[in-house]
């Protein structure tokens, strides 16, 4: 018989069963929750060995389908081709470089050179194909709160896609320069870029209240619209990610570096706690994975939630060298406490968190995500001086992200003497942060952005991405800023226009 995989809220409070389809079109939950599948399908021994023998694609769209299940395996596959081709990525669409023992899973080969295009270049498929599942005949609008690197992925995936708009709000000083030209350049008969005075905490905030306004939904629906989202609190925009730990464990295999059955223990650079909670369900699907190593920077509230049990977001906020880490409340937490705690707990948590700035969970809960997941930060000097001692040492040059993994899974090694197999994620190309990175190599002059990457090119001799290199003759096309408190309107603003086209 076939096999239906059903949605639940974390916060138990929807009804009904819900397809896949639905939750990724629908992206929050309406009791504020966030979608979970209803149980984690179990990958055999058999199936990983038969995954290790396919390309990319294959793998893709083989398991997404075992989420995915109101989607035909060709319009997974179709999706799966369109997003990982030739035109997008590299042959391998991940690589893996081995570095002091260690395997560095370079997940930046994408159009945007920032690891969020693994997820954010197939979910447009996917959000197109569930319009036409569900029969729905409003346009969606994605809504973005960005800390960087996810609204440009997000612009590139979703511009003049069928049916859909996009509008992105950034901290204005939350982002790097490059990051700021990406987006102000962005192309697309359907996007939209705002920046926005305050942290990325204001930018997210300001997106959830809008998701939840009944008066802006009615607004929207007379345009023919309705609001969606990208962030990684959409189910379409997590699952994808589940696919390259899988691939990555394949391809150790493959590799002959290990045998099935061999721990690979995983180190993943965190801020909304998407990359890492992909991590945590291909372990729970089986996958052989050791330890998950949480690294956090300078805002560590992860770090200290993982060792104190309590979740306190009433902290300094700091803004780093690596600002899509800045982030004090990483919502896809939310999914792990629903996993670890069931929706009862996980919603009283989360009522706790809103109203007070902090939650404790019991004890029983702590121990088992302590039995997968452990926390460690950098802050910014050691940051810096990871970025220095890879590439004077090993002639590898991480990013400001990658090094702050770097770090702390050194950090794990040292204090539990676990010598398995570890995997680290990397998260952006160097040069999407290139003066901090000049900086780390005490490079750093008088240079813009687009100097220092070239300064770097000539330090490192690594090749820039095309885009890259594209952006700096580039003329902007946004340069909206505004108050936090204006984002509803800019949001209807921009809807009255998107609905006139
Ligand atoms: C988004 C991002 C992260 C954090 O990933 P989460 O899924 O939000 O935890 C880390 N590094 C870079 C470069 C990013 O863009």
């Amino acid at each position: 018989e076939l096999f239906v995989m059903n949605y639940i809220s974390t916060r138990g409070g929807v009804k009904g069963k819900k397809t896949s389809a639905y939750v990724i079109k629908q992206g929050l939950a309406d009791d504020g929750g966030l979608y979970v599948p209803e149980q984690i399908p179990a990958l055999s021994e058999v199936e990983m060995c038969a995954l290790s023998k396919m390309n990319y694609i294959q793998k893709a769209s083989y398991i997404l389908g075992l989420f995915l299940t109101d989607y035909t395996e060709e319009e997974l596959n179709s999706a799966a081709a369109a997003a990982y081709g030739s035109r997008k990525f590299p042959s391998l669409p991940v690589g893996l470089s081995q570095v002091n023992g260690d395997f560095i899973l370079e997940l930046w080969h994408g159009p945007t050179s920032a690891f969020k295009d693994m997820a954010l270049q197939i979910m447009p498929h996917l959000l197109s194909l569930a319009l036409k599942k569900t029969g729905e005949d409003k346009n969606a609008l994605i809504l973005v709160a960005t800390s960087g690197d996810t609204g440009k992925a997000a612009l590139e995936g979703y511009a003049d896609a069928d049916r859909v708009s996009i509008q992105v709000f950034y901290p204005i000083e939350g982002v790097s320069g490059i990051q700021k030209k990406q987006m102000a350049c962005q192309r697309g008969k359907n996007v939209m870029v705002t920046a926005i005075k305050g942290n990325f905490d204001d930018a997210q905030s300001g997106v959830k209240e809008i998701f939840a306004d009944r008066d802006t939904e009615a607004l929207l629906s007379e345009k023919g619209l309705f609001l969606s989202s990208a962030n990684s609190i959409n189910w379409g925009r997590l699952a994808p990610q589940i696919v390259y730990y899988i691939s990555a464990y394949c391809e150790l295999m493959r590799l002959k570096r290990i045998k099935y059955g061999d721990l690979v223990n995983v180190t993943v650079p965190t801020g909304n706690f998407g990359n890492i909670l992909a991590c945590y369900i291909a372990k729970k699907m089986g996958v052989p994975i050791g330890k998950i190593i949480c690294a956090s920077n300078s805002n560590n509230v992860l770090t200290d939630f993982l060792n104190t049990g309590v979740y306190d977001k009433r902290r300094t906020f700091y803004t780093t060298i690596s600002p899509s880490m800045d982030i004090l409340i990483s919502s896809n937490l939310e999914r792990l406490l629903f996993m670890t705690a069931g929706a009862k707990r996980c919603s009283s948590y989360m009522k706790n968190l809103s109203e007070k700035g902090f939650f404790e969970v019991d004890n029983d809960v702590i121990e088992v995500i302590r039995a997968d997941i452990c926390g460690f930060y950098c802050g910014e000097e050691n940051t810096k001086s990871t970025i220095a001692s890879y590439f004077n040492k090993y002639n590898y040059l991480p990013d400001t992200h990658t090094a702050v993994a770097l770090f702390c899974a050194g950090e794990y090694k040292k204090k539990s003497g676990d010598d398995s197999v570890m995997l680290i994620a990397s998260t952006a190309s160097p040069y999407k942060f290139a003066p901090a990175v000049l900086t780390s190599l005490g490079a750093a002059g008088q240079e813009n952005d687009f100097e220092a990457i070239r300064k770097l090119n000539e330090i490192s001799g690594i090749k820039i991405p095309t885009r890259l290199a594209a952006l700096e003759s580039k003329k902007p096309r946004f340069n909206t800023v505004i108050e936090k408190s204006d984002m509803k309107r800019e949001v209807l603003r921009f809807a009255s226009e998107q609905s006139k086209s």
